[in-house]
């Protein structure tokens, strides 16, 4: 494993605030011409097995705001969702994930690139077709192409969620279940709907060790990560544990048996020039 630094690539949070509706009106005014003038950008976080191959990315979305400088989700996806203009952006961002999939030839590498989905464009009636359209456009193909939904957007409508997941994957596209484990229903969410992929919420990586290494962390939290591990497997799903930070929680997954890991220990998320380098055959050329 390969650890990288943020260096330059360190995101701002800043928290919308939401006593001024002015700053708020300001910065969906700035949001709304942010796409036309190229200012979204995605940066991509490795996804690794066990023996530290690569087996994808995930496309994370970032706004080089002129003055603010490089803003996370958290500072402007739920605006774009008060206000809708989640819809252009999140078309923007399935689009550019599969152009830059096929630019580093995920298929023939067998490397999956894996996007979030948010809920009001999961919602959408067209929202099948749209997947359809970015995987033509780019050529991606699309067992190359993994579409990450957490618990509260698919608990909104689950039989609108099922027969999507069903025509996603009739399609070939494989569906993750993110942040599994931090709602109100994730287990009833696993017996309605048939993901391929369980991604592990963060939380529970941070939990199994502290900073004076896993003999401090709790047995509980260990056989927690290790039954949901198993219920994964027994449901044939593919596990990824999300947040590794240290080598200790490393060293407690590879005990576990989990099949993917992801988090800063491994790398940040960066941008396309330099995640490149991790592909198996670093490419030279810029996409
Ligand atoms: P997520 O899908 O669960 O993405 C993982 C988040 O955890 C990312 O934050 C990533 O930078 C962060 N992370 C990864 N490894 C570690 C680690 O080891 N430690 C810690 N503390 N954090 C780690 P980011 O990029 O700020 O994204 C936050 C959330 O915003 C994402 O959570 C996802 O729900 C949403 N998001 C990101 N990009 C998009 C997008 O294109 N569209 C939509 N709708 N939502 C997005
Ligand atoms: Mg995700
Ligand atoms: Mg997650
Ligand atoms: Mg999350």
């Amino acid at each position: 494993y390969r650890v990288k630094h943020a260096g330059g690539n360190q995101v701002l949070h800043f928290e919308a605030q939401m006593g001024e509706p002015a700053q708020q009106r300001q910065l969906d005014r700035d949001l709304r011409g942010a796409q036309e003038r190229g200012q979204l950008r995605l940066h991509y976080q490795g996804r690794f097995n066990l023996h530290g191959a690569l087996v994808g990315f995930e496309a994370l979305i970032r706004w080089q705001h002129p003055e603010r400088g490089l803003l996370g989700p958290g500072s402007f996806v739920p605006l774009a969702e008060r206000t809708r203009l989640i819809l252009p952006i999140g078309a923007w961002v399935l689009r550019e994930a599969c152009t830059q999939a096929v630019a580093w030839d995920f298929g023939r590498q067998n490397l999956c690139m894996s996007v979030n989905v948010s809920p009001l464009q999961f919602e959408q009636p067209s929202f099948v077709d749209e997947v359809r359209a970015a995987l033509r456009v780019s050529g991606l193909p699309p067992r190359a192409l993994v579409l990450e939904l957490t618990e509260s957007l698919v608990m909104r409508d689950l039989d609108r969620a099922r027969s999507h997941i069903r025509a996603l994957q009739a399609m070939g596209v494989q569906v993750a279940m993110d942040d599994f484990g931090t709602g109100y229903s994730s287990l009833s969410v696993l017996q309605a709907l048939p993901f391929d992929h369980l991604k592990i919420d963060r939380s529970f990586t941070q939990a199994l060790t502290t900073e004076h290494g896993p003999e401090a962390s709790s047995a509980r939290v260990v056989r927690l990560m290790a039954a949901m591990i198993s219920l994964a497997h027994t449901l044939e799903m593919q596990v990824t544990v999300e947040g590794v930070e240290n080598a200790a929680q490393l060293d407690l997954l590879r005990e576990l048996g989990c099949d993917h890991v992801q988090g800063f220990l491994l790398t940040r998320p960066l941008p396309p020039q330099e995640a490149q380098v991790q592909l198996p055959q670093p490419q030279t050329s810029a996409s």
